[in-house]
């Protein structure tokens, strides 16, 4: 095979598109069903109408092979379950009476039968259904929604290829079923799954699938040499079936690493690889392998999960490399370009000047199949496309918002002292205890209140211009009141004031930090029918005004006893938004960091005494590869430390995050230097508390005594019994009484009740200790 006949052959095309439709049609048209507005008959149609949009706009955009089975009513991984007959006993009843009803009982429960776990779908912000499997599961074949939507997009006249979440990564994302033991690894089911998968493709191969794609992102995670052997039998396996299509195994989100060799021996017809990033490593690796001769390479070199405009002369560049490497190669993004919005020409909001950095799926789609022209057919053929992409390259490295000298020579002179409280925590925290004068045991929350109806109108009539600012501040300004008299009437000791201004913890800063900017149709799915609109991390950061002061002197002017600042940390500002590729992410922490020091400064100066700075990313955003963790604990530490060191040895820093599961990253919570953390424990019955004590963790921390994701009120003894758990690992002296997360998914009714109990059990503990 020479390499002009692979250039030849440059094909363009993408793993996934964003579901939900321009106007997120799927989510009314889901939405209406489950209210019981919308008929079967009319949620399918609407489902087949978007994605024959999808496919149509794909075909315009130059994509020249589309994938099909990437569309889902839910999540794919729930319709791999579906397709492998992977029921939980629990569902299995409502599968049978209706499958659509059944699928949805899966993915949200029901009265009698609780839904699949839901997880993060590896460091992207999309959730996925745990497959619960046990020793007994049998896996059955179901092609058909599989088949009929190849079917669907064949008959449009495009070439398409299916796309299935690979055997290996749906086993490893899978957990124990309910009733299992917790050793069970779904793995050892391979051998099983294995046949139910070679039907599948059979059946695909019969409906006209020349390929199929298999997506093996598990494998970019570091494996044992055990799992690498499963993915070599597994293929060894499928590759040997007949009745098959030419299998593609793809991965994405990370280099392959060890795995990159078992994929590339295996008897398949294809890798699809990613090469932005970290993953920029396969290519070296990929050379090291003796390439992939004879075979088909999909090189995703245009990012699938971030918005910026791809770099066309470096893609070229690694295309260029990667032809002389394989017996073809086309072009991908590296990725679904599910975790990106959908079109960035809707937003005519933003500036123009900076929309013309911005790529969404639409645009990346382009950007392939541009790309794809280029490689085929030489890049002169591409001239004026290359052109325009300098352009905008050097509009976005020239801007002043994306360079400005006073950001700039702030962060350069930041020094290791920045970054240091100016005494060691046994000093400060003798200080705070006799500025503050808190009892043992001291109880507080964790910021918010629950967001009321008549808040979400107040946010609404202020947008429609139904009221002015002055008429929305005065709301606002009732509801801390409520908020802080509540507080001092059920004997909280450190208050809160609320956050009845914020609709979303790092959005309210996003809009008020220069470098942000705002979407109005970036819609990504976070799971379900539920999305969101990160903001676009666009430019260098900096704070023209307090954000947050305001609000939190008038809370204070309202009581005696201390109100906690509340602040969102710099790593979770990055990690729920779209963030800048053109500088190391530690750079821009750095930058956040120190526009969140200034508010916290500010904070200490109006006379705060506890100041709060919510870190709840700092786990979810761990790299996929452990060797990479380190690198990036070291600059997520040092932010928030960036951001939390200005202040006196007498303020209290506080800190918080949502999860009872940290083991792989409490050195890195001791190294943020909080004097206090608060962490999710109601659930684990205060096993976190055993575990921060094993650390020898020297701080205060309140492990939550109420479990605030259920509407459940914990009763006084309940929460009583807890601390008395959490005494046996941290002395009363360090130990503090709070729940689990904000409450601003709570009602009043529940809230009132168990705040009242979780003092009454603080009180009663400490006059017994
Ligand atoms: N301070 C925030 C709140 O109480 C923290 C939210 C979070 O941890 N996700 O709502
Ligand atoms: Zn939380």
């Amino acid at each position: 095979m020479t390499t002009t006949s692979a250039a030849a052959a440059a094909r363009a095309t993408v793993y996934g598109y964003p579901r939900q439709g321009r106007n997120r049609e799927l989510k009314k048209a889901i939405e209406g069903y489950w209210k019981g507005r919308v008929t079967p008959d009319a949620l399918r149609t609407a489902a087949a109408e978007l994605r024959r949009s999808n496919w149509q706009q794909l075909a315009e955009a130059g994509i020249t092979e589309v994938p099909t089975g990437d569309f889902s009513l839910y999540d794919h991984v729930l319709d791999t379950s579906v397709m492998v007959g992977a029921v939980p006993a629990r569902h299995r009843a409502a599968v049978e009476t209706d499958p659509l009803d059944g699928y949805f009982a899966m993915a949200r429960g029901t009265q009698d039968a609780p839904p699949l776990e839901m997880t993060k779908w590896f460091d992207t912000n999309y959730h996925y259904l745990v497959p619960e499997l046990g020793p007994d599961t049998v896996f059955t074949a179901d092609s058909s929604r599989q088949v009929a939507e190849l079917r669907e997009a064949l008959s449009l006249g495009l070439a398409a290829r299916p796309v299935l979440v690979g055997p290996v990564t749906y086993l490893l994302l899978a957990k124990p079923a309910p009733g299992v033991a917790a050793d069970f690894e779904p793995l050892t089911l391979l051998d099983r799954l294995l046949p139910v998968y070679a039907e599948v493709l059979a059946d695909l191969r019969a409906a006209g699938a020349e390929w199929v794609q298999l997506d093996e992102p598990a494998l970019v995670q570091d494996r044992t040499p055990a799992e690498l052997n499963a993915a070599a039998r597994a293929y060894r396996d499928l590759g040997g079936t007949a009745d098959r299509p030419r299998l593609l195994v793809a991965s994405y989100f990370d280099r392959l690493g060890d795995a990159l060799q078992v994929l590339a021996a295996a008897p398949v017809d294809g890798l699809a690889l990613d090469f932005t990033g970290a993953a920029a490593a396969n290519l070296d690796a990929l050379a090291a392998v003796g390439g992939l001769p004879g075979k088909r390479l999909v090189a995703g070199v245009v990012d699938g999960r971030n918005v910026w405009i791809n770099d066309h002369q470096k893609s070229l560049a690694v295309l260029g490399t990667l032809l002389g490497l394989a017996g073809r190669v086309d072009v991908a993004a590296s990725c679904s370009l599910l975790h990106v919005p959908l079109d960035a020409a809707a937003e005519r909001d933003v500036d123009p000047q900076i929309r013309r950095w911005l790529a969404f799926a639409r645009q990346k789609a382009a950007e392939v199949a541009t790309l794809a022209r280029g490689l085929t057919r030489g890049p002169g053929t591409i001239a004026a496309e290359l052109a325009a992409n300098r352009a905008d390259l050097a509009s976005r490295a020239g801007s002043s918002v994306t360079h400005d000298p006073a950001v700039r020579s702030r962060t350069a002179a930041v020094t290791e002292a920045d970054g240091r409280r100016s005494l060691p925590y046994a000093e400060r925290s003798a200080a705070q205890r006799a500025r503050l004068r808190l009892p043992a045991l001291p109880t507080t929350t964790i910021g918010s209140f629950p967001q009321t109806d008549e808040l979400r109108a107040a946010r609404a009539d202020l947008r429609a211009g139904r009221i002015d600012t002055a008429g929305y501040e005065a709301r606002i300004g009732a509801e801390i009141e409520e908020v802080i008299s509540f507080q001092e009437k059920t004997g909280l000791d450190v208050l809160v004031h609320g956050e009845p201004e914020r609709n979303d913890m790092v959005q309210y800063f996003a809009e008020r930090l220069t470098g942000y900017v705002a979407t109005r149709h970036g819609w990504v799915q976070s799971y379900g029918t539920r999305y969101v609109r990160p903001p676009v991390l666009a430019g260098d950061v900096s704070r023209p005004e307090p954000m947050t002061v305001r609000w939190t002197t008038y809370a204070q002017s309202r009581t005696e006893k201390p109100v906690k600042g509340m602040l969102t940390g710099p790593v979770t500002m990055l990690a729920w938004s779209f963030v800048r590729d053109d500088q190391p992410l530690g750079e821009t922490a750095r930058q956040v960091a120190l526009a969140l020091r200034d508010e916290v400064n500010d904070l200490e100066e109006a006379g705060t005494s506890v100041i709060q700075v919510d870190e709840p990313a700092l786990r979810e955003t761990l790299p996929l590869r452990a060797a990479d963790h380190a690198a990036y604990l070291a600059w997520a530490t040092e932010a928030f430390r960036l951001t939390t060191s200005g202040v006196r040895p007498d303020t209290q820093i506080h800190t918080h995050m949502c999860y009872a599961e940290f083991g792989d990253v409490v050195q890195a919570i001791d190294d943020l230097d909080a004097d206090v953390i608060s962490l999710e424990a109601a659930r684990s019955r205060m096993q976190v508390a055993g575990e921060l004590a094993e650390h020898g963790y020297p701080r205060e921390a309140g492990p939550g005594v109420w479990d605030i994701h259920s509407p459940r009120v914990p009763s006084a003894e309940e929460v009583a019994a807890l601390l008395r758990a959490g005494l046996r690992a941290i002395p009363a002296e360090r130990l503090w009484v709070n729940p689990d997360c904000g409450l601003k998914t709570r009602g009043w009714a529940e809230t009132r009740v168990s705040l009242e109990n979780l003092v009454a059990a603080a009180r009663e503990v400490r006059a017994g200790t």
